[in-house]
């Protein structure tokens, strides 16, 4: 069977690699010049960790295992620990990693065999009797299925009779980067009403950092340090550390859009990854999903493409769909600033047992729950 996978991101990666893997033919065709990893850096958790794995990519050694993953009020105190060490005998370890580096260790996984065509934007998708064409400004090419992982726009979610799906604006706006900081084993974010900021270790001793403020979208925002500076003022702890290490407005901003429903593909057409069900960062699960959804993909194509999309959706959609709303939520109670509602939340999140975290934190990244996909 010949599989074609749209955009080399991490889900199109993945895919690629356990198509490849599993025997398929793979051609794969990426709308940039090369390999281009867009965002600074991720927190990879055991789930994802655990598929990667089953398709020959470690980590080990090229990322920074995380001991634990806080959340602190403003000023830095704790508010919650979620101790991903004390899961990882169960689990297997998380991982703190630039995106260049996970692309680059999926790049380098991938198989002889898949062929990889860059500056190729796929035009159009349209399946005619068992097979699914391509159309790219290089030709046009025919597979019996296609996995589109062509990100939260995708142009071939536009063209499916399920229509495009309506993007949802989380009220949010988001600054990235990474610099040279040394911030432990633990990925630490601080919630400051309108505003949030996260740090989180990856490899060579870096930080991946994140600074988060409402804003309707569209925004530019500051263009100022001064400006910025002042947007994210009085944080202590770690958050503070990273805003007065700062010296320009990150270059990276982006609102944060999640598609409102999930589209899971049509026919004899897999959708994937932010494709498929893009989310709120606010879990970190955005790419891991991705990941899952790529090994499900394989999966359910094993027994032939017919009935593939229905084997994949069983595998995911409830699963997703919980991931999706639970970030959705989570973001907008991280962003309450009226002073009483954050002093309830505050006091319960200091009260609720770590035994609370560990089985929320189960509840994402444990076998049982991730299906088949993540053993
Ligand atoms: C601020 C922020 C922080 C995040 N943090 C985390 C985190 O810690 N952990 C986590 O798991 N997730 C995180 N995410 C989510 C994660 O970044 C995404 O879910 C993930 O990158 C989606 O991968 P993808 O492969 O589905 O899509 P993308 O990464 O968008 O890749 C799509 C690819 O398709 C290509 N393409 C597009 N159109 C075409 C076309 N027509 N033809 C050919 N190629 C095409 C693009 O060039 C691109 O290479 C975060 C997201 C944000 C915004």
């Amino acid at each position: 069977m010949d599989v074609i996978v749209i955009g080399a991101g991490i889900g199109g990666l993945t895919a690629a690699n356990a198509l490849a893997r599993d025997g398929y033919q793979v051609r794969l065709f990426e709308r940039s010049a090369g390999f281009e990893p867009v965002g600074a850096g991720l927190v990879l958790a055991a789930n994802a960790v655990r598929v990667l794995e089953s398709l020959g990519v470690s980590l080990d050694g090229e990322a920074q295992q995380l001991r634990s993953m806080e959340v602190r009020d403003k000023t830095g105190d704790l508010l919650s620990a979620l101790s991903t060490s004390h899961l990882a005998t169960q689990h297997g370890p998380s991982y703190g990693i630039s995106r260049a580096r996970a692309h680059q260790l999926l790049s380098q996984a991938l198989p002889r065999e898949v062929e990889v065509t860059f500056n190729a934007a796929v035009e159009t998708v349209s399946e005619v009797r068992g097979r699914v064409w391509v159309s790219t400004p290089g030709g046009e090419y025919a597979a019996d299925a296609v996995v589109a992982a062509d990100g939260i726009r995708s142009s071939v979610r536009a063209q499916l009779p399920t229509g495009p799906g309506r993007l949802r604006y989380s009220g949010t706006t988001c600054w990235r980067g990474m610099l040279d900081l040394d911030a432990g084993d633990i990925a630490t974010e601080a919630w400051g009403g309108r505003t949030r900021v996260g740090v989180v270790p990856i490899e060579d001793g870096r930080a991946y950092y994140y600074l988060v403020a409402d804003a309707p979208a569209g925004q530019p925002g500051p263009t100022t340090m001064t400006e910025f500076a002042a947007l994210f003022e009085g944080f202590g702890g770690v958050a503070g550390d990273l805003v007065s290490r700062l010296d320009t407005v990150p270059p990276l901003h982006h609102d944060l859009f999640e598609l409102d429903r999930p589209i899971w593909g049509s026919g004899r057409v897999l959708l994937l990854g932010d494709a498929a069900h893009s989310m709120t960062p606010n879990q970190g699960q955005g790419a891991v999903m991705a990941i899952e959804d790529a090994k499900a993909a394989m999966l359910a194509l094993r027994p032939g493409v017919e009935g593939a999309l229905q084997r994949y959706q069983e595998m995911r959609a409830r699963r997703v769909r919980k991931v999706q709303l639970d970030s959705r939520r989570i973001g907008q109670v991280a962003h309450w600033h009226n002073p009483l509602a954050v002093a309830v939340r505050n006091a319960a999140m200091r009260l609720t047992p770590a035994s609370s975290g560990d089985r929320m934190l189960t509840s994402l990244v444990a076998p049982g729950v991730a299906l088949a996909v993540t053993r």
